[in-house]
């Protein structure tokens, strides 16, 4: 006896086809939220006014959007940076520019402050700080607030060419808000949800620890030009 169309069998199919739209929701909404990892932007990011290491004219730009508050910025910041500024950045084949990212709210803020001030004082003295203060992060209890005006200061009178009294005046009257604020629009447009989030000329690095993909991107980017 055929049992065709029997509700059982409709039920099951009905059934299967709802289980198979679920995956494929979960499998879309997933590969959205990576969406930006691995893409390349046609516009980068303007590095007009940010700290920039290395020959402006170089033919390739490497962006870091980063927090001195954020752990893996400074693993980033000692693991792969130095290799990438003696391959590429003192070859003059890249230059490099820092964009504030403020994912840890008030700290983020004010460590991203008192770094545009520095630039603004001085420009030659903005990678020394930037070194030292993200030195100054704790191995441990990161969440733990370290980012202080007093901190700042202590930071900033290691570092020779940075004028302390007058940091301390400009941070505490926000001069250099607008910089601030600026980074922070970048972060939106560029649709940053992670730190570091690294660009090589507007493509943006699925894992920004694997130095090969970095090179090869760079490598690629400058067969391009
Ligand atoms: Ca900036």
């Amino acid at each position: 006896m055929k049992r065709k169309n029997s509700p059982f069998k409709i039920v099951v199919v009905v059934t299967l086809v709802i289980v198979a739209l679920i995956i494929a929701l979960v499998v879309i909404s997933n590969n959205n939220s990576e969406s930006d990892q691995g893409m390349t932007f046609e516009k980068q990011p303007s590095t007009e006014g940010q700290p920039t290491l290395g020959d402006t004219n170089a033919p390739v730009t490497v962006v870091e959007f980063g927090d001195f508050k954020c752990p893996a910025c400074k693993v980033w910041g000692t693991d792969i940076f130095p290799q990438l500024v003696s391959d590429y950045v003192d070859t003059g084949k890249v230059k490099f520019s820092f964009i504030n990212v403020l994912f840890h709210g008030q700290e983020s803020k004010l460590g991203s402050l008192a770094a545009e001030t520095v630039y603004k004082q001085n420009p030659n003295a903005y990678w020394d700080f930037h070194k030292a203060l993200f030195k100054e992060q704790p191995s441990e209890n990161h969440d733990s607030s370290w980012i202080t005006t007093e901190k700042i200061l202590e930071v900033a009178s290691t570092v020779p060419e940075i004028n302390t009294d007058k940091l301390k005046a400009a941070i505490e009257n926000n001069s250099e808000i607008n910089e601030v604020n600026k980074d922070s629009e970048l972060v939106t447009e560029f649709n940053v949800e992670v730190t570091p989030t690294i660009m090589v000329n507007g493509k943006v690095m699925e894992d920004p620890y694997d130095y090969d993909a970095i090179q090869k991107a760079i490598e690629d980017a400058l067969e391009e030009n």
